[in-house]
């Protein structure tokens, strides 16, 4: 594994703006769910948002900043994250009915939970959360989505604290969501989000929640260790589709390999590195070109630093 050489000498110079905990040289592969990558130079786990907010307003320039929450569509390349990677723990681990149909979410709830508290208060819109993996933060900036719904659908204002420590509040006209993105920049950390949903009666939403456990469990391979859905699906054809149709079904590079329940999905058989699972990426996106002159897009974000994958 690749250590940052001077991140000790960082970690001491930030020490002096944070109450948070602060690591240097931390192995980011075991939050990571396809279980790669490599260090964060600098990991800041704030104490609660003042903190995150002093911490960035004092920070010196020029020091990249990256934003993590479950790590669930995320490639983490194997020489790691330069800068401060920052992960919002516990103090953002909140969730409140603020009105009939409001609930204010800070940004390190996990998706099934938000969905669970909206079954215990009657609130419906929320079900397609409870089988998507990873938290609050990361779906705002994904605009996660699933049978039908997609997080924008929900969404009544998001507040964020961007990365020189300013609080930016917006209401869902200002931000751009199309399908899995959103103009939302990566300078930009969503610390929580009031989602808005309608009345229903508790049967029905534990009917909807059933009916996509189930969907998931048979469709999709969520023992393994994946980033989910690799690309995008296009206007026209599925990504899956477009994979069968090139024969990348059977690909394998490495211990990276196309998933046999699914084919937009890339495991890890247990010893793949990121790169691995970048070159296969990249294999699919060429031969899924060639055959059908459509270019796929990765949905997974990639971050970091590793080997050039060339092909
Ligand atoms: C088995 C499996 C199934 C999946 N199924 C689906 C699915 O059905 N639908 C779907 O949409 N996705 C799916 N995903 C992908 C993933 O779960 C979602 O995109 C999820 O919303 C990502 O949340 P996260 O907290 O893990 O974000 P991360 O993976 O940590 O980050 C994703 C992006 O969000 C940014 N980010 C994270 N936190 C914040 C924050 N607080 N503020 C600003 N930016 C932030 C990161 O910088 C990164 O760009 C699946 C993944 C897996 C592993």
């Amino acid at each position: 594994m690749k250590f940052w050489t001077e991140a000790d000498k960082l970690r001491d110079k930030l020490n002096l703006h944070a109450r948070g905990e602060l690591y240097s040289n931390y192995s980011l592969m075991p939050i990571s769910w396809f279980r790669v990558g490599g260090c964060a130079e600098i990991l800041f786990v704030p104490k609660d948002e003042e903190d995150l907010k002093y911490f960035l307003s004092r920070k010196p320039e020029g020091i990249p900043i990256t934003i993590i929450g479950g790590a669930s569509n995320l490639l983490i390349r194997d020489y790691g994250i330069p800068g401060i990677v920052i992960i919002l723990g516990k103090a953002f681990n909140y969730i409140n009915l603020i009105e009939d149909k409001r609930i204010n979410i800070g940004a390190s709830v996990p998706n099934k939970k938000i969905s669970n508290f909206a079954l215990k208060n009657n609130l419906q819109g929320f079900s397609f959360l409870n089988t998507i993996p990873g938290t609050l933060g990361g779906s705002i900036k994904m605009n996660a989505g699933a049978y039908g719904s997609e997080i924008k659908d929900i969404l009544y204002s998001t507040k964020f604290i961007d990365t020189s420590g300013n609080i930016k509040k917006k209401s869902i006209a200002d931000i751009k969501y199309k399908y899995r993105t959103t103009d939302i920049s990566d300078k930009m950390i969503c610390v929580s989000s009031i989602l808005e949903g309608g009345f229903a009666g508790k049967d029905d939403i534990k009917q909807e929640i059933e009916k996509f456990k189930f969907l998931r469990n048979t469709t999709q391979p969520i023992k393994e260790r994946t980033g989910g859905s690799t690309f995008k699906n296009t206007e026209n054809k599925k990504a899956w589709e477009l994979i069968r149709d090139a024969e990348c079904d059977k690909l394998a590079i490495g211990g990276a390999m196309i998933s046999q329940r699914h084919s937009n999905f890339i495991i890890n058989k247990g010893n793949a590195s990121a790169y691995d699972i970048e070159l296969l990426g990249e294999t699919i996106i060429e031969r899924v070109k060639k055959k059908t002159g459509i270019k796929l897009e990765w949905e997974i974000k990639r971050m970091g630093l590793g080997p050039e994958v060339t092909l």
